[in-house]
């Protein structure tokens, strides 16, 4: 994960490691060289001219520190920068006050919204839940039974639609998914909902038909880091169309740079809470962006 842009601020930061004092030149030379690895990592325009400001502001305003030499002073800035770019703090989920707790996840066909259904669901079994997955992505062929096998997996119910019921109406679907939950006593449902390969209207209203019908407390963007900036590009529409609470990201076990990771919470407004970084259920984890900076500068 983000191996790229580790390795860049590694031959960064180990320039400096000869230096007594960091010069203007010097702190300009590093800004300039940071820059150059975050674009190189597909972060987003606005976010690297933000970060490097602040790392220039903070470096030239730095005090000569007993303890710290001018390399780790460096690190340390472009640490505290990092976690702050990543959102500061882990965001939870905001539990209803009654239940059932609605999450509702939406995101591209092929985000791995299905398989983040069932890490999710899993981790909050193991948290002490009572969750129902909900089966609204009635478009994709297989989405259904996909969520099915899923739930087996994590041990947790599965509403769809009857089969032989025809395609069904998401909408609805996801209506009485929450009778359901309040019936069988489950405190939260996840529904997943149908995704389409690029963004698209039509599915855009879907997802905000089901947003209105069943007041999600957390609406979860869920988005393929892999795609790099692309990814900040798909949660503006997002953003714009349904609105969401909060990001997932996924296949992060597959990114090396982390453009998606260090963009999308500054570009949006909103934070990451998840992180999902393999195929297996088990590969998931609340996102901390302490550990993810710690990753990164390790
Ligand atoms: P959906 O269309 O958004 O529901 O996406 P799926 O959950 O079906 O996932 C699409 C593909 O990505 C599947 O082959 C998943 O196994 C795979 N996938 C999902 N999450 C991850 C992840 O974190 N890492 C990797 N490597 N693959 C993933």
């Amino acid at each position: 994960m983000f191996e790229t842009l580790s390795d860049r601020l590694t031959t960064v930061f180990s320039s400096l490691r000869s230096k007594g004092r960091l010069s203007e030149a010097d702190i300009n030379a590093t800004a300039r060289e940071i820059r150059v690895a975050l674009l190189e990592a597909d972060v987003a325009l606005p976010v690297v001219k933000d970060f490097i400001a602040q790392i220039k502001e903070r470096a030239a305003g730095a005090e000569v520190s007993q303890a710290l030499n001018p390399a780790q002073q460096v690190v340390k800035i472009v640490n505290e920068e990092l976690i702050n770019i990543l959102g500061g703090e882990t965001r939870r989920i905001r539990f209803a006050k009654t239940p059932p707790t609605v999450l509702m996840l939406a995101g591209l066909q092929g985000a791995g919204k299905t398989t983040l259904a069932g890490k999710l669901a899993r981790w909050l079994k193991s948290e002490g839940h009572a969750p129902l997955l909900v089966a609204a992505d009635l478009q994709r062929p297989n989405a259904v039974q996909q969520l099915q096998v899923v739930g087996e997996r994590a041990g947790v119910p599965v509403f769809a639609p009857e089969p032989g019921s025809g395609v069904g109406d998401p909408v609805n679907v996801a209506r009485r998914s929450i009778e359901q939950a309040k019936h069988a006593q489950h405190d939260i449902v996840i529904i997943d909902t149908a995704g389409r390969l690029g963004v698209d209207a039509e599915m855009m209203q879907q997802a905000i038909d089901i947003r209105d019908a069943v007041t999600p407390d957390d609406i979860l963007f869920v988005v393929d880091a892999m795609v790099g900036q692309d990814a900040v590009n798909t949660a503006q529409a997002f953003m714009e169309g349904v609105g969401f609470d909060g990001v997932v990201l996924t296949k992060l076990d597959g990114d090396a740079r982390g453009g998606a990771a260090l963009s999308v919470r500054h570009v949006t407004g909103r934070p990451i809470m998840f992180a999902s970084m393999g195929e297996k259920l088990e590969d998931f984890s609340v996102f901390h962006p302490d550990r993810m900076a710690g990753r990164i500068l390790d």
